[in-house]
């Protein structure tokens, strides 16, 4: 089983990248910010505890992200790996990840880093507000703190993925097709 780490500040293309690359990989795909509005959306005890801390743009508590994490590794069947989108956002997330990955036999095999300026991301987060109708794309203030929540607590995982040299930044204020064809070449380069 691989387990592939797209990484990057909100609005970067984590998620459409890793929509196309779960389905070229036979990867499962876990983007713990899908499985919390959806949560949301059925209106789920979950949801309701996590809903405000979303609209404000702050992290939801460690101990709930890594439950789910670990159920949906747990109860996956069929698939070649897992391709973490939006995830770990914290320090101790990524521990508690690797710490799990080694207790099953596994590992993080490589961190996929989208590196995009900050005022082309809250461009994209506001245009993407329009299409998809989330509330934190929408209102530019909570965008801003999404952007300043990724610096503090998400961006210093940068040194420890560089230690472990598997972290690989890659341009992506670029198009979805050429990010796309770069991370492929990455991947096969890898297997
Ligand atoms: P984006 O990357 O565009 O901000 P996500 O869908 O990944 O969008 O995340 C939306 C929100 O969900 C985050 O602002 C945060 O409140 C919550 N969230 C998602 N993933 C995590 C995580 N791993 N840890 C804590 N909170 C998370």
């Amino acid at each position: 089983m691989k387990n592939y780490i797209i990484f990057g500040p909100p609005g970067a293309g984590k998620g459409s990248q890793a929509v196309i690359l779960s389905k070229k990989y036979n990867l499962k795909h876990i983007s713990t910010g899908d499985i919390l509005r959806e949560e949301i959306k059925n209106g789920t005890k979950l949801g309701l505890k996590v809903k405000s801390l979303m609209d404000e743009g702050a992290l939801v508590s460690d101990d709930i992200i890594l439950e789910i994490i670990k159920s949906v590794i747990l109860n996956a069947t069929g698939y070649s790996g897992f391709l973490y989108d939006g995830f770990p956002r914290t320090i101790y997330q990524f521990s508690a990840l690797d710490e799990f990955l080694q207790k099953i036999g596994q590992k993080v095999d490589a961190v996929i880093s989208l590196v995009v300026k900050e005022e082309v991301l809250i461009r994209r987060m506001l245009r993407r507000a329009e299409i998809e109708g989330r509330a934190d794309d929408a209102d530019i203030n909570v965008v801003k703190t999404r952007i300043s929540t990724y610096r503090e607590q998400t961006e210093p995982l940068i040194e420890i993925f560089e230690k472990r040299g598997n972290y690989y930044p890659l341009e992506g204020d670029t198009t979805i097709e050429k990010n796309f064809n770069e991370i492929c070449e990455l991947i096969d380069g890898l297997i």
